[in-house]
């Protein structure tokens, strides 16, 4: 999605991946030989180093990486590392991030470090209480990483399914509503941040993203974007982050994470608003002038297509099916094979009021393959 609006500005793009058509590779064709993509490992010491040979600026699509080995490259690259491999670093463990965070007066509701012992579980629950959040610092995604302990009995197949991993705890927040904002972050450190958005997840993934959000107290949006791009103002280094978000029910608002890239809850941007959080990406570690984030059309709804089963012709013909729904943009992002709960493409709708824009994801809703609900 990145290779998209870089076509259009006449970017060139080379990436890091493992195979040779993984799905940014089939996007953007290389213009000349010294400018292949590379085959490998993002968190490859050896390939991060040849891909900083062959570029002036290196960005990433994932957090997941080698902090350490983009830290030692940056030097070499006339435009830098973006974000800076220190907020890299910080956000890539989720115990540090939040340290940070509340080091910055940001909010976020308790959490505690823990060992992986049943003792430590222990003490931790007299502390904050049950439900405890258990999670891993390191690696996580889609809720893999997360243990939710209800009752005590559950602390050892907590600590069997997170073994390994280095761990630690949050309280539980009895949220209202999870809610979102991206935020483009310039290399002068100007923020700019887009519409909030409702988010609403379905066993842990990301299902369904609204936009904007709608709230009986219209100032709440304005404080997400407010609380959003203050959180992203703490950090180094340019791009667009997404910064997740807890709303409770008397208004208040914890930060959950933030992901230091472009961001499934700003998915919807492409056809919604005036610059897409892709393009926005690029205009910002390039130093190019930041582009309006308002929205273009009054109500945007994103639906993820997440693999039911390994079908992919389920996910194809639902695909189809979606190009016949008025107002539905629909992105498959060519991954060679299909998983149960892999995001294998979305679904953007937008319409002119909030009524049409539900009619026609309910159409969408009832043909997604998979349990209906
Ligand atoms: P991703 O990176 O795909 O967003 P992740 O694996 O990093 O997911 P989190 O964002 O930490 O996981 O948590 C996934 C979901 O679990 C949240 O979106 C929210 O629904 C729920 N959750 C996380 N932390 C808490 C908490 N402290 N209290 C209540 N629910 C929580
Ligand atoms: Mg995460
Ligand atoms: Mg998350």
């Amino acid at each position: 999605m990145l290779a998209v609006p870089a076509s259009l500005l006449d970017i060139d793009m080379i990436f890091l991946d493992v195979g040779e058509h993984s799905p940014a590779k089939q996007v953007f064709a290389p213009k000349s030989a010294d400018k292949a993509h590379i085959n490998g490992a993002f968190s490859d010491p050896t390939k991060i180093r040849e891909l900083a040979q062959k570029v002036d600026v290196l960005t990433i699509e994932i957090e997941h990486v080698n902090a350490d080995v983009l830290e030692k490259v940056e030097p070499s690259l006339p435009l830098g590392v973006h974000p800076s491999p220190s907020t890299i670093r910080i956000i890539q463990d989720k115990f540090v991030q939040k340290k940070h965070l509340r080091s910055h007066g940001l909010p976020v509701s308790t959490f505690l470090q823990i060992e992986s012992t049943k003792e430590s579980l222990e003490d931790a629950m007299q502390k904050v209480g049950l439900p405890l959040m258990v999670k891993s610092r390191t690696l996580a995604y889609d809720g893999r990483g997360n243990f939710v302990i209800r009752n005590q009995s559950q602390i050892a197949e907590a600590l069997a399914v997170l073994k390994n991993r280095p761990l630690y705890c949050e309280k539980w927040v009895p949220f209202e509503a999870e809610i979102a904002v991206m935020v483009a972050r310039s290399t002068t450190g100007e923020v700019r941040s887009y519409p909030a958005v409702e988010t609403i997840h379905k066993d842990n993934i990301c299902h369904l993203v609204f936009a904007p959000l709608r709230h009986k107290d219209p100032v709440i949006a304005d404080r997400a974007r407010a609380v959003a791009e203050a959180a992203v103002k703490s950090f180094e280094g340019a791009g667009i982050f997404g910064v997740e978000m807890f709303l409770l029910k008397d208004g208040s608002m914890y930060l959950n994470e933030i992901a230091p890239r472009p961001h499934n809850s700003g998915h919807y941007t492409i056809e919604a608003c005036e610059t897409s959080q892709f393009e926005n990406h690029l205009r910002a570690i390039l130093s190019l002038p930041l582009g309006s984030t308002a929205m273009k059309v009054p109500s945007a709804a994103m639906l993820n297509v997440i693999g039911a089963s390994s079908d992919l012709e389920e996910v194809k013909s639902f695909a189809s099916f979606a190009l016949t729904v008025p107002g539905a943009s629909v992105h498959l992002y060519g991954k060679g094979e299909c998983r149960k709960g892999r995001k294998m493409g979305h679904v953007t709708v937008v319409a002119d009021s909030d009524a049409e824009l539900r009619a026609r994801l309910r159409i969408l809703l009832d043909h997604l393959p998979g349990p209906k609900d």
